[in-house]
């Protein structure tokens, strides 16, 4: 079965439409969905301390870190797992990355919005 487009129009496929052992047959399909929804720890840069040594962007596995003419320019949460991959690769003189728990980010996003 090529990946079904089903979860995305909110109709999951049943046990029958998935690929035997859960195989995944179509290169690419991940971009297709939000596989940053589990995430429990989000990576925040620090766009004054960053020194665009490309070296978050190496080493992240998702792909996830934004780049733009040579330049961090933002983490892509929709596909960002939170590993912690690239907080610990960044330079320690540099130290532009924090993770930080996406429970407590979310509550400041809620009260920043019933303000
Ligand atoms: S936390 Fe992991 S998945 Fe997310 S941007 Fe950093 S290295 Fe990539
Ligand atoms: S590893 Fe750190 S300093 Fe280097 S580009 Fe990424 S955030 Fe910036």
């Amino acid at each position: 079965m090529k990946t079904s487009e089903k979860d995305l129009e909110g109709n999951k496929p049943g046990w029958h439409d998935l690929p035997r052992g859960g195989l995944i047959l179509e290169p690419g399909s991940a971009a297709r969905y939000k596989t940053g929804d589990w995430r429990t720890l989000r990576p925040v840069r620090d766009a004054e301390k960053c020194r665009n040594c490309m070296l978050c962007w190496i080493y992240c596995p998702d792909g996830a870190i934004i780049v733009e003419d040579g330049k961090v320019v933002g983490i892509d949460l929709d596909h960002c797992k939170g590993c912690g991959i690239c907080a610990r690769e960044c330079p320690p003189k540099a130290g532009a990355i924090a993770m930080v728990a996406e429970s407590e980010l979310r509550e400041k996003d809620a009260s920043a919005k019933a303000e």
